[in-house]
């Protein structure tokens, strides 16, 4: 602990790996409730729509995935309407009509992130 707190280091008392680690946790925390303030149901439940139209619904977790590629917005995972690998974006709560969202929620993928 002493050497952080030495005049060399200036105030520096919590180790460079952690503050990397609270940024990174505070950057995903900001994103999801950014995108919460959007209209888009991130981080649980959420409508997703394909490349071919194709709506379900998957897990969203900002920053944590297992079964599929992050692409920035974009995720690259398997369609269970089309039963096809494609891209699949968030789709808000509010742009879907009564039928689309019936029609989403009959659709769901594997229930892990
Ligand atoms: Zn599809």
């Amino acid at each position: 602990m002493a050497q952080w707190r030495s005049p060399a280091r200036g105030q520096q008392t919590v180790p460079p790996g952690r503050r990397l680690f609270v940024f990174v946790i505070l950057l995903l925390t900001a994103g999801t409730l950014l995108a919460r303030r959007l209209g888009y149901k991130v981080g649980g439940n959420v409508v997703v729509r394909c490349r071919k139209g194709h709506l379900f619904t998957t897990i969203w977790i900002p920053g944590a995935s297992l079964k599929a590629v992050r692409l920035g917005w974009a995720r690259l995972q398997r369609c269970p309407v089309g039963k096809h690998w494609t891209l699949v974006t968030p789709v808000k709560d509010t742009d879907l009509s009564d039928e689309q969202r019936t029609q989403a929620t009959g659709y769901h993928d594997v229930r892990i992130p």
